[in-house]
């Protein structure tokens, strides 16, 4: 245990707050025991007198009510007398002798005047008797009022002196009190080390992961709150680190896919400026190259665009009803030079016409981004198979070819952005790395469900599938 002397500090707080605590609920046994418990048992005893009055008052006239106030006055230690208001005894204890009959003369002319002068049903006096220090507990009420012939009902009961009962419990609340406060003191510690350890250890993990620990675990220790506390900071800091990695990457294979063209673009530059200036032939074909780079760079940008657009929520998709299958029909279209030129096959499976609900340019995007991938990593055979299928939930859209497919281990990684896997990562293939990203993207905004099939030299089947 180490005691924190900041007065702040969860340690600090906690231990005041039971020793103040503690102190206060001494501080009022004390004052109760010590200064009212004379005045607390006086008041106790007229209340337990005026109740046993009232009892025997209800019993008087029936038949056992010698009997009842006999049993009342042995159990409760009372002396108990009923008299007329002119002095006529109606009832006496038996056992007299033993209860000085008429030790209580005084006290009771007293109580009588009192409760006739007072005029009240009842009334009750504490009378101190200096020889003894016992005071008296003189109490009367009427049990039956007639003009002249009131009957009276007398009970005298001793109160003992509460010193010798105070002592004892001084004693005794001394060592509660000690205990009480020791108790205070060893729970605070105990508490708030509970508490405060854990957070003293995600303090300095947090320490650590500002200084790009990313693998710091934060421990929660003993409490839900601060082990949920814990937890989402392992949780962020895992995150972070992937922000990082990703930062870092999108710096590194940026300033890569920017680079390859321009050093492209630069040196043919150089070419025509000094060798092939003055021939048309090379200098076409070398104009021709600079032309393509700048294309390539021109796509890469544009794909930053949109992607960055689209993760902002710049671009907000604008869905309509149209026919799915004519839309691709048309997309088509524009690979028809492909197909024609260069010996490509576009096989396209659809039904007549398929209704969907989109943003039938994002849509397209999608298609034309699987084609692309599709036409550049098909391989030998040149064939790239688009179907649409009706789904009773779903339409699905599938991009097959026959390629050189992906790799287990990258199959994950294709739809991050800027990714290329390794095996086709050929400087031939145009792209901005981004494409799939994309498809990921636009997917998603339209709450589908997308993926991929595929295997090493066999080829990809790349889907995605649109809610109804
Ligand atoms: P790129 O512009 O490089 O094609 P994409 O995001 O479209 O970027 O694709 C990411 C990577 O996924 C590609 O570099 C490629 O390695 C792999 N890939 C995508 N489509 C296919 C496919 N049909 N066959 C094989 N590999 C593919």
């Amino acid at each position: 245990m180490k005691f924190n002397f900041d007065r702040k500090s969860i340690t600090f707080k906690l231990w005041a707050y039971f020793i103040s605590f503690a102190a206060f609920l001494m501080i009022v046994l004390w004052f109760l025991q010590i200064f009212f418990l004379n005045n607390y048992y006086q008041a106790m005893k007229v209340s337990e007198t005026t109740k046993l009055a009232s009892i025997i008052a209800s019993q008087y006239g029936q038949d056992d009510f010698i009997e009842t106030i006999r049993s009342v006055s042995f159990t409760n230690d009372l002396y108990i007398h009923i008299e007329t208001s002119d002095g006529t005894i109606v009832f006496s204890p038996v056992d007299a002798e033993v209860r000085k009959p008429y030790g209580y003369i005084k006290e009771m002319e007293m109580v009588k005047q009192e409760l006739i002068n007072n005029n009240s049903l009842n009334s009750s006096l504490i009378i101190p008797e200096s020889t003894t220090g016992t005071n008296t507990l003189a109490y009367a009420t009427f049990l039956h009022r007639e003009n002249g012939s009131d009957i009276i009902l007398y009970i005298f009961a001793p109160l003992f002196p509460v010193e010798s009962t105070v002592g004892i419990l001084r004693d005794q609340l001394f060592y509660v009190t000690v205990i009480s406060l020791l108790l205070a003191f060893i729970i605070s510690f105990y508490l708030s080390n509970r508490i405060s350890q854990p957070i003293r250890s995600i303090t300095n993990s947090a320490r650590e992961l500002s200084k790009g620990n990313y693998k710091i675990k934060f421990q929660g220790g003993h409490y839900s709150e601060i082990i949920d506390l814990a937890d989402t900071l392992t949780y962020t800091s895992l995150e972070l680190e992937k922000t990082y990695l990703l930062q870092k990457d999108l710096i590194a294979n940026v300033s890569h896919e920017l680079r390859t063209p321009l050093t492209m673009v630069k040196s043919y530059a150089e070419m025509i400026r000094d060798l092939s200036g003055d021939n048309p032939e090379k200098r076409k074909e070398h104009i021709k190259i600079i032309i393509d780079e700048a294309d390539r760079l021109d796509l890469l940008v544009d794909d930053m665009l949109t992607l960055s657009k689209m993760q902002s929520g710049v671009f907000s998709i604008e869905k309509s009803n149209f026919d799915l299958v004519a839309a691709v029909k048309g997309l088509l279209d524009s690979y028809s030079l492909l197909v024609e030129n260069e010996g490509y096959q576009i096989v396209f499976e659809a039904p007549v016409s398929v209704e969907v609900y989109a943003d039938r340019a994002k849509i397209l995007q999608v298609f034309s981004n699987l084609i692309n991938n599709g036409v550049k990593y098909c391989g030998e055979d040149k064939t790239v198979i688009i179907t649409i299928i009706e789904k009773s939930d779903c339409i699905r859209c599938q991009v097959l070819d026959h390629g050189m497919g992906i790799s287990k281990k990258e199959l994950a990684s294709i739809w991050d952005r800027y990714y290329k896997a390794s095996t086709n990562h050929v400087r031939t293939t145009t792209g901005s790395g981004l494409g799939l990203s994309i498809v990921k993207e636009i997917i998603n905004q339209h709450s589908g469900k997308y993926g991929v099939e595929s295997r090493l030299g066999k080829g990809s089947m790349f889907w995605f599938e649109l809610k109804k």
